[in-house]
């Protein structure tokens, strides 16, 4: 289906004809048009509202329409998500029972393959990252005293009118529990894995917020709807490396740094040893260069094992019944403010240097380029499933 003309900044915004029928009631509505438009592609046989759904339209509609409506996706792999998956992919071959080496190995294989879009030496860095952050994590919690009990539990449970009490015969909610595990002292509870690019330390930011993640509260509920009483969800926080590799200097056969002039001879001292520090005013300089992605995966390791709490952090946040009594409530109001904008094909904008700034859908979105449904613009993809996290990474 193509937009109207003059729409492309605002998705669905154009009069259309009259639907030929009008399907459904109650809390949802499709109209079947007489040229086969629909008002939103349908995936499955209902509409599965996932907690990174629910964030993404509270964060910007419009990125929800891009996302979850038409279905599109970049090509490339933004560089955060794709780090985050495979170290999330090590830990679970772990808890299905691969051996640390082994599963740290199979992901690294993963990287074998430079994709053409890729810088290589980037690449390589990228899958040091992972290799190091696994080894550090398993060597972190590997005494531990959580028992695991599910991994990778997928859940899928109704909606439910928070007045009425009746399911939404749109929407269910579905998702993706990393672990349900039993504590040292018997409760149980959801373990969940993250990985952060800032400070996680206990007093920061980001576990204030989380106290307020309404994530929380879907895991919680979850993990009741398939049995286990949990009231708590134990956070397990991976902060990604804030040190890259960098330029080594070069040594001569005795394990001395080099230093040249100008014309490049090499510099010495007035007692006859080799100068082993730069002097910009007279023009010396030190002989570097990169260091190797693998240099840098010890290094990177070395610093781990000096400075475990800057990489590694776990927590309970734990949630109380009103909480998740207030969270259905929102749910609710979020999923009726979906199908409002389904309906008259609106979905306003959330233009901010926080929402933008890491949006996919930018080159499309600020420079109103004219999206066609059913095709994708270049450097995108239409997702068969747009909710593939539900599927991915199944067994050891
Ligand atoms: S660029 Fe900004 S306004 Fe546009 S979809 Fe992305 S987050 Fe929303």
């Amino acid at each position: 289906m193509s937009h109207c003309p003059k729409s492309t900044h605002q998705p669905h915004a154009c009069p259309v004809s009259q639907p030929l029928v009008r399907l459904g009631q109650g809390d949802y509505t499709r109209d079947i048009y007489p040229d086969g438009r629909h008002q939103a592609p349908r995936h499955r046989e209902h509409d599965t509202l996932t907690a990174t759904r629910l964030a993404t339209l509270r964060r910007c509609p419009r990125q929800h329409y891009y996302r979850y409506e038409l279905g599109l996706s970049r090509i490339r792999t933004p560089d955060a998500l794709r780090l985050g998956a495979a170290f999330h992919r090590g830990l679970e071959l772990h808890h299905l029972g691969v051996e640390e080496a082994e599963a740290i190995d199979r992901v690294a294989a993963g990287y074998a393959d430079v994709p053409d879009w890729a810088d290589p030496f980037a690449w390589r860095v990228e899958c040091e990252v992972v290799r190091q952050l696994l080894a550090g994590h398993f060597w972190r919690y590997g005494d531990d005293d959580i028992e695991i009990l599910e991994v990778e539990r997928t859940f899928e449970m109704p909606l439910v009118n928070p007045e009425t009490g009746a399911s939404s015969r749109t929407f269910v909610l579905a998702g993706k529990i990393d672990a349900i595990v039993r504590l040292a002292d018997g409760r149980l509870t959801v373990l969940e894995y993250k990985t952060a690019g800032e400070d996680i330390a206990p007093d920061s930011d980001y576990w204030l917020r989380l106290r307020g993640d309404p994530q929380i509260s879907q895991y919680v509920l979850a993990a009741r709807a398939i049995g286990y009483d949990v009231a708590t969800v134990l956070y397990d926080v991976t902060r990604k490396p804030t040190i890259s590799p960098s330029q080594i200097p070069i040594l001569d056969d005795n394990g001395c740094k080099i230093v040249l002039d100008a014309a490049g001879k090499r510099v010495f001292n007035q007692n006859g040893k080799p100068r082993q520090s730069a002097d910009k005013s007279k023009g010396w300089t030190l002989q570097t260069h990169l260091e190797t992605p693998e240099d840098y995966g010890v290094r990177l390791l070395t610093d781990i094992g000096d400075r475990p709490d800057y990489y590694y952090q776990r927590r309970e946040v734990p949630r109380l019944e009103d909480d998740l009594a207030e969270f259905q409530a929102e749910l609710w109001q979020q999923a009726k403010q979906l199908l409002d904008s389904r309906r008259h094909g609106r979905w306003f904008c959330n233009v901010h240097r926080f929402t933008c700034g890491t949006c996919e859908f930018a080159d499309l979105c600020l420079q109103s380029v004219h999206v066609t449904q059913g095709q994708a613009p270049a450097g995108f993809q239409i997702l068969s499933d747009v909710h593939p996290e539900l599927s991915r990474g199944d067994g050891p």
